[in-house]
């Protein structure tokens, strides 16, 4: 439980100005490690993927993934940095169990990519973030505390470690501090997060899956009284697991430390727990006295020279960004930036795209997605891209509509079969029965039934009372159980009064 004082985050921005500052890891997608051929395919037994150079085994040499190194330079151009001709890995020394070889090979003072920025988008408004360095480097083992309440290693009888994930090639990216956010802080980390877990998956380097931990996130926060010139203390939140956590926690953080500023205390600075259940962070390890990782060339590896040429080979090779892409679909799909943030902000970019290119316009393939099938994503509280409907058969459905075969209530209810597992929409419209009526015997019997049971309404048309006409319709309507084409209907039953 947290025992914080908080202060209320509107009173907090009438006071203090936040400063944000993002530190997130992305474990490459490679199929080796970085510098040894062990496996890193998740969820292996403990263990199992591990050599004498991951161990750290004495006289163990690594040699450096190749893969690994272009991985790392396409993220950077695609931030817009300067990629170095000449840069060398070092070794950063501390003892931690996760660690087996004493060290974690980084890189240090010579970073592959510096000097990048990328542009996010909060409520209609831009935000650039500058990029100060993007990096390469190893992941540690795992650590599994055992015997105690609550996983962590206070309270436990023994520890466990698996060495699958130590080696495994991690980017670091680093922005420079963000200012000037203010009431947008905790939203503008999120965007920013969004945005570049959206570029390393265009990329295809990594699955940027949060949740298992192939993309994580250290939060660093400070505020300073509005008009300061110095900045203040900044805590450190480390492995922040999602993109709902990022937001919460720079709010929390805003909210705790004004009221350390409020009473005459100091912020400390320290590394914090995120904890996700109540939205808060605790005290981790006082940063006070800067740790020394004696930092040294590593001598093992020789240094990295990337060739000018081929770097502009990869810079000319990168795919479409995601918000290059969204402005050139915004403008196919005529719509305007407002109206993609919806479509954004729905995760329905692939598929209302996906339903474009299989025929829908893109009106009808927004209509859908955006309207009925997130309503209904909403109700089983599960992402719109894990409907079971594709959007190949969200445009079969459009194209019945647009047919006449079925109208937008048949087509809900052929929706609904379609998610049932019945088959695609003109399976199940056949399987149901939903087709439109036309003009058959048995609709003709509908209509002249409505008009015998319903003689009042039939005289007050007659009588030139037109939009009592709405009343028999849905009469027909109601005996066709909603089959029945409504205009067809009006018609029919217009030449009958008239
Ligand atoms: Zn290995």
């Amino acid at each position: 439980m947290s025992t914080d004082k908080l202060v209320d985050f509107d009173e907090v921005l009438s006071r203090y100005e936040p400063v944000i500052g993002l530190e997130t890891h992305v474990e490459l997608g490679t199929a080796s490690k970085m510098f040894c051929g062990c496996s890193t395919t998740f969820g292996a037994e403990p263990n199992t993927q591990t050599c004498p150079v991951c161990l750290g085994l004495p006289g163990a040499l690594p040699v450096a993934n190749a893969a690994a190194i272009e991985a790392t330079i396409r993220i950077g151009l695609a931030l817009g940095c300067r990629i170095a001709t000449w840069c060398r890995f070092a070794r950063k020394n501390y003892f931690y169990p996760d660690i087996p070889k004493g060290f974690q090979t980084s890189q240090y003072d010579e970073p592959l990519c510096t000097a990048g920025h990328l542009d996010v988008e909060v409520d209609g408004e831009t935000y650039r973030v500058e990029i100060e360095r993007v990096h390469l480097e190893e992941d540690t083992g795992k650590n599994l505390h055992v015997g105690g309440s609550t996983g962590r290693i206070h309270g436990a009888d023994h520890s466990l470690i698996d060495y699958n994930r130590a080696g495994i090639p991690l980017v670091e990216i680093v922005t420079r501090p963000i200012p000037g956010a203010g009431a947008k802080a905790p939203e503008v980390a999120r965007a920013y997060v969004d945005e570049l877990r959206e570029i390393v998956r265009t990329l295809g380097v990594s699955d940027v899956k949060m949740e298992q931990g192939s993309l994580r996130c250290d939060v660093n926060l400070s505020i300073a009284p509005i008009g300061s010139l110095e900045w203040g203390t900044r805590s450190e939140t480390k492995n922040v697991n999602s993109l709902r956590s990022v937001e919460r926690a720079v709010r929390y953080e805003m909210r705790r430390q004004a009221a350390v500023l409020d009473e005459g205390g100091r912020v400390v600075q320290e590394t914090r727990h995120f904890h996700e259940d109540s939205g808060s962070t605790s005290s981790g390890r006082s940063k006070e006295e800067a740790t020394d990782y004696r930092y040294f060339p590593e001598p093992d590896l020789v240094p990295v020279a990337p060739d000018e040429e081929w770097v502009e080979k990869l810079a000319a090779a990168l795919p479409e960004l995601p918000a290059a892409r969204r402005a050139r679909l915004s403008e196919e799909w005529g719509i305007s930036p407002t109206e993609m943030a919806w479509v954004v902000n729905a995760g329905a970019v692939d598929l209302v795209g996906d339903t474009v290119a299989a025929g829908a316009s893109p009106a009808d393939a927004r209509k859908w997605w955006l309207g009925e099938l997130a309503r209904r994503a909403n109700d089983a509280g599960v992402e719109l891209a894990e409907l079971a409907v594709t959007p190949a058969q969200v445009a079969e459905l459009v194209a019945l509509v647009a047919a006449g075969t079925i109208n937008d209530q048949l087509a809900r209810q052929t929706l609904d079969g379609v998610l049932a597992g019945e088959g695609d929409p003109a399976q199940v419209v056949e399987a149901r029965g939903l087709a439109v009526m036309g003009e058959s015997d048995e609709l003709v019997a509908a209509v002249d039934a409505a008009i015998e049971g319903n003689p009042d309404v039939a005289e007050k048309v007659r009588s030139g009372k037109v939009q009592a006409i709405g009343a028999l319709v849905g009469a027909v309507m109601k005996t066709t159980r909603g089959k029945a084409d409504a205009a067809t209907v009006k018609r029919m039953l217009e030449e009958r009064l008239s």
